[in-house]
């Protein structure tokens, strides 16, 4: 036997204890297959050894090749041998793992409503105990709903205090949920007694200001209507929202769909309506909460209603900031970032 067959046969005879030395202190499954792909691969070891065969002489051929064969087979059966003793050890390692079938499951994490729905939710109801219907109307609003039919024409001077997101020429983001007064009133005939929650959209953005807040609007239209009785519907709800026997008052402003219109502040709820030294009033010992006033006849007529018989008051106030002066909220971005850590609180 010339030297080059013999030691062609000698090299494939070692790989195989080569390999086993290898995968002796391997310990994954994809470690031991990687090994096997070194030897038995197409680029692998026995593969390359192989390629010598060629220049050996044909006679010599078969028993190079049986030689090679027996070193595959061994290769692949140590392979099979090296997993068997890993998944052996795996399930003995299961078996002997402690159980403490005593402690508690794990529980899924269960949600809640966002701390807005829920103070939205709350406003309503306590308007629904005074009787008070609850209407909608869409964001997307004509310029007639949004500020025409409110008595705020296209050059008044009150377009100038709203900050729009026009849509088209004359349709805009609502500005306030107003409109759906009018859409309210040109549905159905009087009395009427609704309020309206739902998004406003303004080109606002500050700590106190959102460009997207919410807003709940109160109407109540029926004949004799005096201010004394929006002050006790507004007396009600801020003792029952804030749970305390706070005091309200009101500051003559200007509302163009009111007559005459008001600033509603109620008592601090930081400070009780002391002041003094009270960062959150500024010591003033009042917040404010919203906008109020006597329907403006002007907008009564708008919707075809006989000015001479009815009057009414209307309210509006942002359910954000309701929720920011009962929980000491001071960032109304909090609201929508969807921080859990925030929003678990509540
Ligand atoms: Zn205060």
């Amino acid at each position: 036997m010339p030297s080059s067959t013999f030691l062609l046969i000698r090299e494939l005879a070692e790989l195989e204890s080569a390999f086993r030395a290898e995968v002796a202190s391997l310990a994954t499954e994809q470690e031991i297959r990687a090994a096997q792909a070194r030897y038995l691969g197409k680029k692998g070891r026995v593969s390359e050894l192989m390629k010598q065969m060629g220049r050996l002489p044909a006679e010599e051929r078969p028993q190079v090749g049986e030689v090679a064969n027996r070193t595959k087979n061994g290769i692949e059966a140590e392979t099979e041998r090296r997993l068997c003793e890993l998944r052996e050890l795996a399930r003995k390692q299961d078996l002997e793992r402690q159980v403490d079938v005593t402690l508690p499951g794990r529980c899924e994490p269960v949600g809640h409503l966002h701390i807005l729905t829920k103070v939205r939710r709350e406003i309503v109801a306590i308007f629904a105990e005074l009787g008070f219907e609850v209407a909608f109307g869409p964001q997307v609003e004509t310029d007639f709903h949004n500020f025409e039919a409110l008595g705020i024409p296209k050059d008044h001077p009150a377009r100038d205090m709203q900050d729009t997101f026009y849509v088209a020429d004359d349709v805009v983001l609502r500005t306030h949920t107003s409109p759906v007064q009018i859409r309210t009133m040109l549905s159905k005939a009087p009395p009427v007694k609704i309020v309206a929650p739902g998004a406003v959209y303004r080109k606002d953005d500050d700590p106190t200001h959102s460009p997207m807040f919410q807003q709940i609007e109160g109407l109540l239209v029926d004949e004799d209507v005096r201010m004394s009785d929006l002050k006790g519907v507004l007396l009600h709800f801020v003792r029952r929202f804030f749970g305390r026997d706070l005091g309200i008052r009101f500051r003559p402003s200007y509302f163009p769909f009111v007559e005459p219109g008001a600033e509603v502040d109620m008592q601090c709820t930081f400070c009780g309506g002391r002041g003094a030294g009270c960062r959150v009033c500024k010591g003033t010992g009042f917040l404010e909460i919203g906008g109020a006033g006597m329907v403006d006849p002007v907008v009564l007529k708008q919707v075809n209603y006989d000015a001479e018989k009815f009057n009414g008051f209307a309210f509006g106030m942002g359910i954000e900031r309701m929720a920011m002066l009962r929980h000491g909220i001071n960032d109304i971005k909090l609201f929508y970032e969807g921080n859990l850590r925030f929003l678990e609180q509540f």
